[in-house]
């Protein structure tokens, strides 16, 4: 652990963006073993966040790097839609704690504006549009928080979070405000509760400082690292082949082969099984892919032409079901212009939405906030949704502690083989696994890794 931190701050603290560009042309050519960085090809699968902080710092050692992206675009679940006027963060939304993150500097680079949502800026309704009081809410978050530090102690290695919770608080259990705290605070940040490790459910490392939320689009620091790589788009990657001196790369039927190669695909899609490694992956990597969990997180922009909800930053509900519409973000708190608001779905219901109609969806959502704010509410001019889990490039939104996860699994999954074939992406971050800096953190580390090689 304390090896992790060091080598995580040497990393962070690296002057990535004062080293020389390289003026050599990025593409894939022979090389021989002594040869300089210039002579040394590396192909990156993937251009999400990983991908291009890795590719960027490679070619700004001299490497000759070209990255793979199964999709039209880049930014993997960095991705931001326009279409309605105002800008719709499908996957990554907020930088979480801006205190020495290095999404805070990188965003500063790359023009990303971004502003405080408070998380005190709240009202809390129970069935029947009763307000709940703010003292109630905030005595059981107070005592959620109490739970969250301790609840492991009688976790066990084969129990689910669900089963713990619900045999040493099944009054916690069935009740509606509680429902809501753990699907809101807990499943959002990894998975089904009745899947979440019981002994690891709060692991992970955290950025101090505000929780800030993207104005301008988050792809935007995926379009300020990817200027001047060279990014071949729609390349989807089948194979890899790692079983000879230079490690071949089969996309689109073509084979493409290079001195090192990082993969930097969702775990969701190691999890497929779409893309063939020869040999096959060490098993000690097959277990952990197994092992580490893939929630699933959807989210939904609604608008309307004239807002009738409360003047605060959050408004939950909290009905019987749980992980279903019961947490709204109010976008024209930050985007005073725009009447809309963003609700979620998580983990099994998550997955459920998937299936749903756009009239479905708005139905379900309609009932929360017409129980709210009464019937005569006007439906919604338009609404946009996310499908994480049948999407083919990610199959889920990001990694979380499973039932029978170990957190050397995280380490497993990041494990280089060969000194040829690299492994990058948020779920390769043990301390910071799930987020954009732990996304972009994996995809510097493993540049390092062949960095270092030379
Ligand atoms: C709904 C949602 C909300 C989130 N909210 C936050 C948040 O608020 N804050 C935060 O810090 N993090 C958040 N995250 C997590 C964060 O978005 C991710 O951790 C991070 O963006 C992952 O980056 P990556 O490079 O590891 O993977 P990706 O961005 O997924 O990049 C992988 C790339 O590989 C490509 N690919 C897949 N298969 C192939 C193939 N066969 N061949 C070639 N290319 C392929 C994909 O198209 C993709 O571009 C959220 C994620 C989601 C989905």
């Amino acid at each position: 652990m304390q090896r992790r931190k060091f080598i995580k701050e040497t990393l962070t603290g690296l002057p990535i963006l004062l080293l020389p560009a390289s003026l050599l042309p990025s593409s894939c050519t022979e090389s021989d073993d002594n040869g300089s960085p210039g002579e040394k090809a590396v192909i990156v699968v993937g251009a999400g966040i990983s991908g291009l902080a890795a590719a960027k710092t490679l070619k700004e050692q001299g490497f000759n790097v070209i990255i793979l992206e199964a999709q039209h675009r880049i930014g993997g679940r960095l991705r931001t839609d326009r279409t309605l006027g105002v800008e719709f963060d499908e996957g990554a939304g907020w930088i979480h704690g801006v205190n020495g993150n290095p999404i805070t500097t990188l965003a500063r680079q790359a023009g990303m504006n971004s502003v405080e949502t408070p998380d005190d800026s709240r009202k809390s309704y129970d069935k029947g549009g009763r307000l709940r009081s703010a003292a109630v809410y905030d005595k059981a978050e107070e005592e959620l928080y109490t739970i969250l530090a301790s609840m492991k102690t009688n976790g066990s290695i084969n129990e689910s979070f669900q089963t713990v919770f619900t045999t040493k608080y099944p009054d916690k259990a069935n009740d509606r405000l509680w429902k809501f705290l753990l699907s809101t605070y807990v499943t959002f940040d990894t998975g089904d509760l009745n899947k979440l490790s019981s002994l690891l459910y709060d692991e992970g490392e955290e950025f101090s400082g505000a929780e800030k939320i993207a104005l301008n689009g988050y792809d935007t620091i995926a379009e300020y690292l990817a200027k001047g790589l060279s990014v071949q788009l729609n390349q989807r990657v089948s194979a890899v082949n790692y079983s000879k001196n230079k490690v071949q790369v089969t996309h689109n039927g073509i084979i493409s082969e290079a001195d090192y190669v990082i993969v930097t695909v969702p775990l969701g899609v190691l999890k497929a099984n779409t893309i063939q490694f020869t040999p096959n992956l060490p098993m000690a990597k097959q277990n952990a892919i197994q092992k580490v969990g893939m929630n699933c997180v959807n989210k939904f922009l609604l608008i309307w032409n004239t807002a009738f909800w409360d003047d605060v930053q959050y408004i939950s509900y909290t009905p019987e079901i749980s992980d279903r519409f019961t947490y709204f973000l109010n976008v024209k708190k930050f985007r005073p212009a725009v009447n809309a608001l963003m609700t979620f779905a998580y983990a099994e219901y998550g997955r459920q939405t998937e299936v749903l109609s756009d009239a479905e969806i708005i139905h379900e959502i309609m009932l929360h906030l017409k129980d709210i704010y009464g019937n005569a509410i006007p439906n919604p001019v338009s609404m946009l949704r996310t499908k994480w889990y049948t999407n083919e490039n990610a199959h889920g939104a990001y990694s979380y502690t499973a039932v029978g996860t170990e957190m050397q699994h995280f380490d497993d999954l990041a494990e280089e083989i060969n000194d040829t074939l690299f492994f990058a992406g948020e779920h390769t971050e043990v301390d910071y696994f799930s987020t954009v800096h732990g996304a972009y953190l994996s995809g510097i580390r493993e540049a390092n890794k062949i960095i270092a090689l030379q």
